[in-house]
């Protein structure tokens, strides 16, 4: 199946959609990579999944990714005496180290990170930053808090900690057990949740290996602080607005948002822009015109995916929401401004030699009018050197690995195609022009550009620049 828009989309699976039948329609409608939440879930239900998109795989005959998402160090207040309590704005409360059943003066916090780690001023987020409250003193057990914004704490409520950089690991326990598990399935893409610092990646490589690739989701300040390090350290990025939107004020989120995408672009690492796209049609069947013009502008931020949470997950919409996007992307792409907005953010060229020749492909694509650019790459780095132009012509990509076929559905522009190992340069121009009409993309007497590191199968190089007329080249 062949996409007509060149920006991915990342659909979450939950109740809602985790039946074959439902994988397979939001397949169809447009879904390029599933999303499984491993903040919910038993192991049997993603195993579940996991081999039902993988069936679907093999009947569609294309690649299809599958990114595990990890819960991450998420933090909890503990239980409170009936479940609940109201706090005033200006009153002071208290939280502890430790216990069940609290009052305002005794709310349990079961995270001994927080109370090495806090500081008077810092401030406390719960339930999404539906309530504030702000340290005013502390103890080795205790954290007194003024209540800056009033409301109801309840049990197992999350708290986000903005000013705070916790000396904890990325990977809780239950990570761990689940990231094994996730491995064992054979999933594409790891999601860290919460990443803080560089070191966190490095933690989290040293468990995932190559086994897949890593994605930090970036929600905290303190990992924008070390962004270039983070993006350097990660194979992928998701703008991960919910938490984020908690952590820092709501209305710098759209430009961290623009410097996030443009940096991963810079640094040719796909990134995703993620949580609340089209919240309302977790209701209804269309969602709001704010909506529809917030996936809009990550496609013209450059965006290489959009994705769905709770609309593909839980709510009565999965197919419509994914229909949607596929819709905005496809007419946005198309837009007339379109070019133009997303060659604005082009980053400037780089003086290696991967780097260029992937641009000259691109140019050159452009400049002959190829119907399409045919890249080799066993790493997915070369498709993604030339993706970073951003090209009007699509890229068909062509891997050996099966792994990279999959994650290559992230990238934007792709066409992800796994195929067999070239050995020759005579078989790579007969492979391009073969597969570049048979996947329809090419008549036979077009001209077609054909990318390629060589020696092949060796990952990093892109030194190969060659054009083939069609019906010459099989
Ligand atoms: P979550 O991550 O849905 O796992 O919280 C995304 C976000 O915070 O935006
Ligand atoms: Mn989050």
């Amino acid at each position: 199946m062949r996409r007509y828009r060149r920006a991915k989309i990342v659909a979450t699976v939950g109740p809602a959609s985790s039946s074959p039948e439902m994988l397979k329609k939001l397949n169809e409608a447009g879904v390029d990579t599933f999303r499984l939440n491993f903040s919910h879930g038993t192991h049997d239900d993603h195993a579940r999944v996991h081999a039902a998109i993988r069936a679907l795989e093999r009947e569609v005959g294309r690649p299809i990714g599958i990114l595990q998402d990890l819960q991450g160090p998420k933090i909890r207040v503990g239980t409170i005496r009936d479940g609940r309590i109201e706090v005033e704005t200006g009153e002071t409360i208290r939280f502890v180290r430790s216990g069940n059943d609290g009052d305002r003066n005794s709310i349990p916090l079961p995270h001994p990170e927080i109370f090495a780690a806090v500081m008077p001023g810092h401030d406390l987020l719960i339930d999404d930053g539906r309530v504030r409250v702000r340290v005013s003193g502390l103890g080795d057990d205790w954290i007194e808090a003024r209540v800056v914004v009033g409301g109801a704490i309840s049990n197992r409520k999350g708290i986000n900690l903005p000013s705070t950089v916790l000396d904890l690991s990325p990977l809780t326990a239950k990570d761990r057990a689940d990231l094994a598990f996730g491995l064992d399935l054979g999933v594409d893409w790891v999601a860290l949740s919460f990443v803080q610092k560089p070191g966190d990646l490095l933690e989290a490589r040293g468990l995932v290996g190559d086994r897949a690739g890593l994605m930090s989701k970036i929600e905290k300040p303190s990992a924008l602080d070390h962004i270039e390090d983070i993006i350097r350290l990660s194979d992928a990025v998701m703008v991960a607005r919910g938490d984020l939107g908690v952590e820092i004020p709501h209305e710098e989120v759209p430009g961290r948002q623009k410097e996030l995408v443009r940096a991963c672009r810079l640094a040719v690492k796909p990134v995703i822009v993620a949580t609340q796209m089209l919240d309302s049609m977790v209701a209804a069947p269309t969602p709001t015109r704010a909506e529809a013009s917030d996936v809009a502008t990550a496609i013209y931020d450059g965006a290489d995916a959009v994705m769905l949470s709770a609309e593909s997950a839980t709510g009565r919409y999965p197919i419509e929401a994914v229909g949607m996007m596929d819709r905005i992307i496809r007419s946005t792409e198309q837009h007339k401004l379109y070019r133009s907005i997303i060659d604005a953010t082009k980053p400037g060229e780089e003086q290696t030699a991967p780097h260029a020749v992937a641009a000259a492909a691109a140019d050159l694509a452009e400049a002959i009018h190829a119907p399409a650019i045919v890249a080799f790459t066993s790493s997915g780095t070369t498709a993604a050197r030339i993706a970073r132009k951003r090209p009007a012509v699509p890229i068909v990509a062509l891997t050996p690995d099966e792994r990279v076929s999959r994650q290559l559905c992230l990238l934007w522009g792709a066409h992800s195609i796994l195929s067999e190992d070239i050995k020759t340069y005579e078989e790579m121009v007969q492979r391009a022009a073969a597969t570049a009409h048979s996947e329809g993309f090419a008549k036979p007497t077009d001209n077609i550009v054909v990318v390629a590191g060589i020696p092949f199968a060796q990952a990093g190089t892109t030194n190969n620049l060659r054009v083939v007329q069609v019906d010459r080249g099989s």
